[in-house]
């Protein structure tokens, strides 16, 4: 067996919230072909890598050999999507294959994506491309080594099928872990069948796996949903400072325990600017670089009306109580928010907010108006810190406005060390991940090699990747696209 005798494969999620898990089986995979396997999070997981690789191992990834006593399920959920409200989306083409406590004594869900239709697959064809798998390893693993909460990477399985798209694609299956896959949209389907027992039982799950301490409060349904709150906002916070767009925030893709979750559309900033948007289907910019805050927010308010009827008996009280909690929002992701701004710009503890707020805010303006690389920009700056400001200046249309700004913020004495240790070297640029993907979907999967190098050691600059760290050509960020 696949498992070492040591690490057992959980259902507890089927067991606990059977309305919510649909036992279900993975595709055949006549000829399974491991394209990536992420060692460190193997060993983390207790698992055994030779094992993993052996031909046993790949039946494993792919949900065709399924460990004794665990039930593969495809979960249910529902979901606002772009504002539009789906009663029933679920695993379309995932499965839970079950938990699997670490080795740090946490449950980990371990997870497949692309394993086939679905009782929720609808009109999917329940399959993934080689490419979008490679792409959640690449920016999942990146946003890991990044500290932002994020579900992971185990392994990318090709399987030898194809996959029908615009064109004839290579087959995969990723094997994905997460704190768990419950989700915004898991409380809005648990709501909408009206059975307020198991919303209680799903409200008990996510506080026992995710916000314990929420068990203790007098009110244990607020206090759970005060801990999302705070979670989520501390999460988008993270992914604004470094300039990441998630690309399709619908409430299934929002996770009760704070994690990044679904890596579709996602991509990085390249030149700075709150309107950026790449996902091919967000026409109406919903889910924009700057909109993200707010897009967060909204998603909250859905999981406030799903859990109204734990927050208190009478009705308009649960509103209010929700309406309240949900005020934190605003304040816990701009409190976020400007600390991880002030740490970007090395500013020392303790300096008042009426010095600290105009020079960020004059930064982000200028930032703006000169289109600057977002990544480049701030350990430029830290170059600025030890004495050359060239390359910072060099990213700058307006000059005298900058040098104006670069003078206000020396006089802070700014701490070059640890801005080096906040702002990273290197992201998954978009132009990067792209060229690995062709080429990973094409059969080379050499350049994932270097770029995996590169994001995963994030805010250490080596020889040899220079182009690693370099903004992408003008007209390549110019035209960029996600599908
Ligand atoms: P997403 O936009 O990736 O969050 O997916 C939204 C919903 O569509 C989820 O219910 C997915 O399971 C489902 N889905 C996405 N792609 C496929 C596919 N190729 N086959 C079946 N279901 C899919
Ligand atoms: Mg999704
Ligand atoms: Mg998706």
């Amino acid at each position: 067996i696949a498992l070492p005798p040591t690490v057992t494969l959980d259902g507890r999620f089927a067991r606990e919230l059977p309305e919510l898990a649909l036992p279900w089986q993975a595709q055949e995979v006549p000829d399974p072909r491991l394209l990536l396997l992420n060692e460190p999070l193997a060993a983390e997981l207790g698992l055994d890598t030779a094992e993993l690789r052996s031909p046993q191992g790949l039946r494993l990834l792919v949900g065709n050999h399924v460990p004794e006593g665990a039930v593969p399920v495809a979960q249910a959920y529902a979901g606002h999507q772009f504002g539009g409200y789906s009663p029933r989306l679920g695993d379309g083409r995932a499965l839970l294959l079950g938990e699997l406590v670490d080795a740090g004594g946490e449950l980990r869900d371990l997870h497949l994506k692309g394993s086939g239709r679905t009782p929720f697959a609808r009109g999917g064809d329940g399959l993934a491309a080689v490419g979008p798998m490679v792409r959640e390893y690449v920016v999942s693993e990146a946003m890991h080594a990044l500290g932002i909460p994020t579900t992971r990477a185990l392994a990318v399985v090709a399987t030898g099928n194809p996959v029908h798209r615009e064109t004839l694609l290579p087959g995969a299956v990723l094997a994905r872990v997460a704190r768990s896959h419950l989700r915004v949209g898991t409380f809005q389907y648990a709501r909408a069948l009206g059975d307020v027992a198991l919303l209680r039982r799903l409200a008990d799950h996510a506080i026992a796996r995710h916000h314990p301490a929420a068990a203790d409060a007098e009110n244990p349904g607020l206090a759970l949903f005060e801990a999302v709150v705070a979670a989520q906002a501390a999460l988008v916070a993270r992914w604004m400072l470094v300039g990441f767009v998630h690309g399709v925030m619908n409430t299934d893709n929002m996770t009760i325990s704070g994690e990044t979750i679904d890596y579709g559309p996602c991509a990085f900033l390249d030149a700075f600017d709150p309107a950026t948007v790449f996902s091919s289907i967000d026409e109406g910019g919903r889910y924009a670089y700057a909109n993200q805050p707010l897009a967060a927010e909204w998603n909250l308010a859905r999981f406030a009306e799903a859990l109204l009827p734990l927050l208190h008996d009478d009705q308009e009280q649960a509103v209010a109580l929700a309406v309240e909690a949900l005020q934190g929002f605003r304040r816990q992701y701009s409190a976020a928010w400007s600390a991880g701004m002030r740490a970007k710009l090395g500013l020392p503890d303790g300096l008042a907010d009426t010095v600290a707020d105009p020079l960020v805010d004059e930064l982000v303006r200028q930032l703006q108006e000169s289109h600057v690389d977002h990544t480049s920009f701030f350990r430029a700056l830290a170059t600025a810190a030890r004495g050359d400001a060239e390359p910072a200046r060099g990213l700058f249309l307006d000059l005298p406005a900058f040098d104006a700004w670069l003078q206000r913020w020396r006089a802070l004495g700014p701490d070059a060390d640890a801005m080096d240790r906040v702002n990273p070297v290197y992201i998954p640029r978009n132009h990067l991940v792209e060229e690995a993907l062709t080429a990973a979907t094409a059969g080379d999967l050499e350049p994932l090699g270097p770029l995996l190098d590169a994001v995963t050691r994030p805010y250490e600059t080596r020889p040899g990747l220079e182009r690693f760290a370099e903004p992408a050509p003008r007209d390549f960020a110019a035209s960029y696209r996600t599908f």
